[in-house]
């Protein structure tokens, strides 16, 4: 069998169904919503509607069961016209929904999972604290036993969906001096929950659409119900999860460097200095070269990661360690390369458009801040090399 590369007739239509939909939901409300830096509601009623928060998730529990390459077909349609629209699916879907599609128990994916995919409720995904972000097993969030079950105490921050979220997966502490083997834990809670509320959300230099927010817990009593896997194994769901969210970042990293290829690219064909449309001049050429070059090996990168998750499917435990290690790798190589060619792509883009691609409201302005945080959120790239490096390390290339 030769090595195969190329979307079904299905995959293809959804692809021109997303397509269509975000070029008449989402670019009309995109730069009032990124001015006036509020979550756009209305769109995302629509896209809830539409599927687009179950598009992994198999149709048992209420999914449109496509698949992670599915999935990445979304993000980077989404993507192409909006960071923020992406974000909080990804934060929702990579993030909320995979840590229940994987670990939950029956009774918690018919209770979380199920709703999440139909878009009844949005979903986040808690980690990072004050005092742990790199260093992410090291949360100070405690989670103190209280009779069969537990109480979170701590403060969370930088938490996307916070704001919005009907249930947030958290991550605490059931025994600090375990760290991240053993001694995390995480658990399912929802907004109203006693003890539980949403702190300040931040300013951000991008992605206005989302937002930003600090979680507060105060003993928040939590019953073994809300336990995603096993007491201890926390860290399992969120490396998990983060797998699944570098490969789709790296879906959206795609989409933006295509919106702003076009936009270079339709650009220098119809600005004309010393005569000439500015698209003549060979150093423009290169760039515009440089760009496609990096879109091309992308899309190869991406999709081959999704497929490669979607072969894998859905049940940790018949992952043997070399399926984990090569996922792994390959998820955070992904992310790397990603953000660092998309933030290399939209700067070269906005290049091209010289002083305009500087003033307030132009896409290529917004798409430079909307680019800068893939190298910072689901991981560093630091972080990412230190995997790469440990996995190169121990079994070689
Ligand atoms: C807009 C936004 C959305 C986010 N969404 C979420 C979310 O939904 N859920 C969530 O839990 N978190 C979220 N985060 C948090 C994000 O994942 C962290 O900010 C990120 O992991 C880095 O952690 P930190 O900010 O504490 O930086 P630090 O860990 O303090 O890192 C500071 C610098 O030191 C470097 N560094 C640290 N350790 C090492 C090392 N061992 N080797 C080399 N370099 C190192 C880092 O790479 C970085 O350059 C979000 C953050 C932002 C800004």
């Amino acid at each position: 069998m030769p090595f195969e590369f190329s979307f079904t007739p299905d995959q293809d239509a959804f692809r021109q169904a997303v397509r269509a939909f975000v070029e008449a939901e989402v670019r009309p409300i995109v730069a009032a919503m990124d001015e006036s830096e509020t979550f756009p509601e209305s769109s995302i009623r629509k896209m809830r509607s539409e599927g687009y928060f179950g598009v992994p998730i198999p149709e048992e529990y209420g999914g449109l069961g496509l698949g992670k390459v599915g999935y990445c077909i979304l993000l980077e349609e989404l993507a192409r016209v909006d960071a923020s629209h992406a974000t909080i699916v990804a934060a929702h879907t990579s993030l909320g929904s995979t840590s229940l599609l994987c670990y939950g128990t029956e009774e918690q994916k018919q209770r979380w999972l199920a709703p999440a995919a139909r878009g009844e409720k949005l979903l986040a995904f808690s980690i990072t604290e004050p005092g742990s972000g790199s260093d992410s097993g090291a949360v100070s969030t405690v989670a103190e036993k209280d009779g069969d079950g537990w109480k979170l105490t701590g403060t969370k921050i930088y938490v996307t969906n916070g704001k919005e979220a009907d249930s947030v997966i958290v991550m605490a502490a059931n025994d600090a001096k375990l760290g991240p083997s053993g001694g995390v834990s995480a658990f399912v809670l929802d907004k109203g929950m006693a003890g539980f509320s949403v702190g300040r959300c931040e300013k951000k230099m991008g992605l206005h659409g989302t937002s930003t927010a600090e979680l507060i817990l105060d003993h928040v009593a939590v019953g073994p119900d809300r336990v995603l896997h096993q007491v201890g194994k926390g860290f399992h769901v969120a490396m998990t999860a983060l797998d699944v969210g570098r490969v789709s970042l790296g879906a959206a990293s795609l989409g933006g460097m295509q919106a702003a290829c076009q936009e270079a690219l339709s650009f220098s064909q119809n600005r004309t200095q010393f005569g000439l449309p500015i698209s003549e001049f060979e150093a423009i050429q290169f760039k515009l070269a440089d760009m496609a070059m990096g879109i091309h090996a992308l899309r190869l990168m991406v999709y081959h990661a999704a497929a490669n998750l979607d072969r894998l499917g859905n049940d940790p435990s018949k992952w043997s360690r070399l399926d984990r290690a090569t996922k792994t790798r390959e998820a955070a190589i992904v992310k790397c390369l990603a953000s660092e060619w998309a933030a290399d792509v939209i700067d070269e883009a906005l290049q091209i458009h010289g002083g305009l691609g500087y003033i307030r409201g132009t896409p290529i302005e917004r798409a430079y801040r909307d680019a800068r945080i893939s190298e910072i959120f689901e991981g560093t790239n630091e972080i990412q090399r230190v995997v790469i490096a440990r996995d190169l390390l121990g079994r070689g290339l």
